[in-house]
Formats: C-alpha cells, sequence, structure tokens
C-alpha cells in the first residue's frame, strides 16, 4: 500500500472543507490557533510512519486523552473500572449533567466529560503521582521524551472549569470519585493539555492497533482481551454525539479532541492521526473526519 501517496492526495483534496468550520474558543490558548493548519500521520504496526502537512507540530490533544489515561486506568484496576463507568454511547453533549443525574452519578463512558473524571480518579488513586503517571505513559508509547503539558491551557482550563466542577461534584455526592475533587480536576485538566504532534499521536496509539503491543516501546500495555474492549469503546463513544456518523462515513474506532485532532485505528494494521482545528457542531475535526473517510475510501482499510 502506498501510504504517502495516498496521505499526500488526502491533504491535497480536503483543503476545499477548510472555512467551513469553527476552531474552539472557549479559552485563548485554543481560540488562537490557526484555523488551517493540517497535518495526518500513520503509523504501521510494522514500525513505519508516513507523515503529511503539519504532522510534526504539537497541538493540544485535548479529549484524546481519555485514552491514555483510560489504558493506564484498566492495566491498573482491570474490569473493576466498569462498576463505577458505563460502555453505552451517551447521545448527549460529551460534557452533559442530565444524564448523570438520572443515572445516579455512574456515567455512561470513559469518553464523556463526566466518565473521564471517573478513570482520571482511579488513576490518583492507584499511582503516587498520576500526573507524572499519565505523561510519563504518553512519552513511553510515542518514543518521545520531549512531550509536555501546556501550563498555559491547564490553567486556563481550571479558570473555566465550572462546568466540569459541576460533574465532578455531582459524582462526588453520588459516592462515585475517592479523592478531593479539586485534585482530579487538576489531572484532567493537565491530560487535556498536553502537546503532542500527529505523528507521536499515530505512534501512541499503536498497541490499539497491534493487540495491546506497542512496536515503540517493545512493551505489552494491555492484554488483546482488553485492548479488544477499549477499541470497542472508541467505535461506540469516541465522537461526542457524532458517533454514528463517523462509524457510517469512515468506519474505524477513534477518539477526537476540541484540539482539532483525531485518532483513529485500523486493528492489526495502523494507527492515524489527524489534525485540523476547525470543528463542526458535534465537536469533532470537520476536514480531520473528511481526511479520515478519504482514507478508508482510498485504502479500502476499515472494520467493517
Ligand atoms: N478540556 C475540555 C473539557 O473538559 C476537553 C474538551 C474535549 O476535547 O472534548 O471541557
Amino acid at each position: 500500500m502506498h501510504y504517502q501517496a495516498i496521505l499526500n492526495q488526502i491533504a491535497d483534496r480536503v483543503r476545499h472543507f477548510q472555512g467551513r468550520g469553527k476552531v474552539a474558543d472557549y479559552i485563548p490558548a485554543l481560540a488562537r490557533v490557526p484555523a488551517d493548519k493540517f497535518g495526518m500521520s500513520l503509523a504501521t504496526v510494522d514500525g513505519d510512519c508516513y507523515s503529511v502537512g503539519d504532522a510534526h507540530e504539537n497541538f493540544s490533544i485535548q479529549s484524546i486523552s481519555k485514552v491514555p489515561s483510560l489504558m493506564l486506568a484498566v492495566g491498573q484496576i482491570g474490569g473493576k473500572l466498569w462498576e463505577r463507568v458505563g460502555r453505552e454511547p451517551s447521545g448527549d453533549p460529551f460534557n452533559s449533567l442530565v444524564q448523570l443525574e438520572f443515572e445516579n452519578g455512574i456515567p455512561r463512558n470513559p469518553m464523556i466529560n463526566a466518565g473521564a473524571l471517573v478513570v482520571t480518579d482511579c488513576v490518583l488513586s492507584n499511582t503516587r503521582d498520576a500526573k507524572q503517571a499519565i505523561l510519563d505513559f504518553v512519552r513511553v508509547f510515542a518514543g518521545d521524551k520531549n512531550i509536555h503539558y501546556d501550563s498555559e491551557v491547564a490553567a486556563s482550563e481550571m479558570e473555566h472549569r465550572f462546568g466540569n466542577a459541576a460533574l465532578a461534584n455531582y459524582m462526588k455526592s453520588r459516592g462515585n470519585l475517592a479523592n478531593d475533587i479539586e485534585d482530579v480536576l487538576d489531572v484532567y485538566f493537565h491530560q487535556c493539555s498536553i502537546a503532542m504532534s500527529c505523528r507521536d499521536l499515530a505512534r501512541m496509539f499503536l498497541p490499539l492497533a497491534n493487540k495491546g503491543v506497542s512496536p515503540i516501546a517493545n512493551t505489552r500495555v494491555l492484554s488483546e482481551a482488553r485492548t479488544k474492549r477499549v477499541n470497542a469503546v472508541l467505535l461506540t463513544c469516541g465522537l461526542y454525539d457524532a458517533v454514528g456518523n463517523f462509524a457510517f462515513r469512515v468506519g474505524l474506532p477513534a477518539k477526537s479532541g476540541v484540539g482539532g485532532g483525531i485518532v483513529a485505528i485500523m486493528p492489526n494494521e495502523f494507527s492515524v492521526a489527524v489534525w485540523a482545528p476547525e470543528l463542526e457542531e458535534s465537536g469533532n475535526s470537520l476536514v480531520g473526519t473528511e481526511a479520515l473517510a478519504l482514507l478508508t475510501t482510498l485504502t479500502g482499510k476499515s472494520i467493517f
């Protein structure tokens, strides 16, 4: 498969989708990212990596960070996690409070904010330094020691924390958070602030394409069974409330973030990361979704 030629063709063809979405503007550090950035990297399980455009530039991974923290928590406490968080798509916005109240403080899945806060709470309970553990995890599996938290983004998220604080307070009142709310929010906002490139992201997600083994670090990260489960959660819950449309158009498990990144997995073959900051109404990268739809069309590879 000529992945490089395919990525070049995609970069060319998606340009005309630019200008139709809106860059996230709830914090200043995201609002000032140039709307016309586009990068894409595809890492194969055999160790090759192909990139195009701004694929080496760091951006705010935001909700994509919910995946490494889930992998970390599942590795730490295994199936017990599912007593505190569900695995059904929410059909509601990622930061919705209403559903959480109806369902007694048990979030629908780990990819919405409430669920991610529970996952972060687990990591906090099971590591001495949760912030360092999450950063180390990302660094080791991306094979890049120069990945950092963006302290401006983390501080800004903390300043605008009220919606997430409401979710955390409600879950605490229902007994579904063990740690102090401010500590959980602090770790959660730091994980969202991680700045990474498409290349780093594609490499870091390879274990999900490779039955749980990282070809970068040459280590098993998750068992095969847990890898299957994390991919299932991505397929059904990874794209906010546009997950059905994404499965229809792209056909790969994936996770997006409001920084404009999306990472998708083709089991046994590759992981692919795309970055284009303009978002559609659900909060997914508009050009990124088009790029991934083109990728599965041009390669003929999807899980369906
Ligand atoms: N830091 C954002 C929040 O929790 C993440 C948003 C996202 O990428 O979905 O509101």
